[in-house]
């Protein structure tokens, strides 16, 4: 199958200007076009998106690619039906997010998001005695084990921490001293000093980390979630950090985005709110185009796609 005609949907500029996208493809084979309106979108065959949008079923595309790694929100069984192929950009967020990730547990030990609370309303003040603590010798376990997982876990070895995971099929992964299965999930969590999440948004992990889970956590554990906000129950999260009884939150992704002003989540001292942000990287369009460069060249040649998710 040849692609002759390709777009580029306007919600990219989400991540980047649409025309930057564009223009790293111009070369690439097919006319590739901005694509905003339902006209422009009936003259393509492919396009390449950030939203899901229903006119891209009338459409009757024949490939869409995602520029995210989480494709929770396209309809899986009706692009299937109209025989559309859906291919994601996982593969591409491991450094960005990885260093996120180290980013909040160095914030969260060394007491960086107080200082800089501190900074705003110009407060000189040193941490209580006991509050500050080092990254080596702490606890990481890393639920989900895919691209960011085992990126975040190779940065967690090299400053020092101990390793858990848990992974679907248990398997030997670097950086990680224990692989748990699915099933162990509340002997792994339950050591931990931060647990970070790193799963897509499926049927088995909608609501993964519920009341239960939050009550196996450590007093004094952090947890982390750059995955999707369905993952947490976030009503019983809130009800654990009002409580105490753990000692905070880092959150990229919530169960509505933008994260709603009357949330509680914002005015927490113990919990870093960022904004679908864990991946921002000036090179995230030049990734994107390469990966939509291989599928280009796979679909000429008709092998089968790279990220092929439907
Ligand atoms: P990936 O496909 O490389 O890895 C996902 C891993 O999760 C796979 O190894 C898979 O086997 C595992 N998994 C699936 N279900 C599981 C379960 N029930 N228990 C344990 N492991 C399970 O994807 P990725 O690039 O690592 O991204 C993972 C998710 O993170 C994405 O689906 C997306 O929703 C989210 N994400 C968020 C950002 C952000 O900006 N915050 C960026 C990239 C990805």
């Amino acid at each position: 199958m040849t692609i002759s005609r390709l777009g580029v949907h306007t919600s990219v500029e989400e991540l980047f200007p649409p025309a930057v996208l564009r223009d790293a493809l111009t070369d690439a084979g097919p006319t590739v076009r901005i694509v905003e309106t339902d006209d422009e979108l009936a003259a393509c065959d492919a396009l390449v998106t950030f939203d899901y949008e229903e006119s891209f079923l009338q459409a009757d595309l024949a490939w869409i690619h995602s520029i995210l790694a989480g494709v929770d929100h396209f309809p899986f069984d009706a692009l299937a039906e109209q025989g559309t192929l859906l291919t994601n950009s996982a593969g591409i967020h491991g450094d960005s997010v990885g260093e996120t990730v180290a980013g909040y547990m160095l914030m969260f030990a060394r007491g960086l998001h107080t200082q800089r609370t501190n900074q705003l309303h110009q407060e000189w003040a040193y941490p209580p005695w006991d509050a500050a603590f080092t990254l080596d010798g702490e606890s990481l376990c890393v639920i989900g084990l895919g691209t960011l997982g085992r990126a975040i876990a190779m940065r967690a070895d090299a400053l020092g921490m101990d390793v858990t995971g848990i992974k679907r099929t248990p398997m030997p992964i670097d950086h990680v001293e224990t692989v748990y299965p699915p099933d162990d999930l509340h002997e792994a969590v339950a050591e931990a000093r931060f647990v970070a999440l790193a799963v897509p948004l499926t049927d088995r992990t909608t609501g993964l980390i519920g009341e239960s889970e939050l009550r196996m956590l450590r007093d004094d554990a952090y947890l982390i979630n750059v995955a999707r906000g369905g993952v947490i129950e976030q009503s019983a999260l809130v009800d654990a950090l009002e409580s105490a009884s753990l000692a905070g939150a880092a959150l990229d992704v919530f169960e509505t985005e933008p994260l709603p002003d009357e949330s509680p989540l914002w005015g927490m001292d113990n919990v870093i709110v960022t904004s679908h942000a864990a991946a921002a990287n000036r090179e995230y369009y030049r990734r994107v185009a390469v990966l939509v460069r291989e599928n280009l060249r796979r679909l000429d040649a008709n092998e089968s796609l790279t990220n092929q998710v439907v």
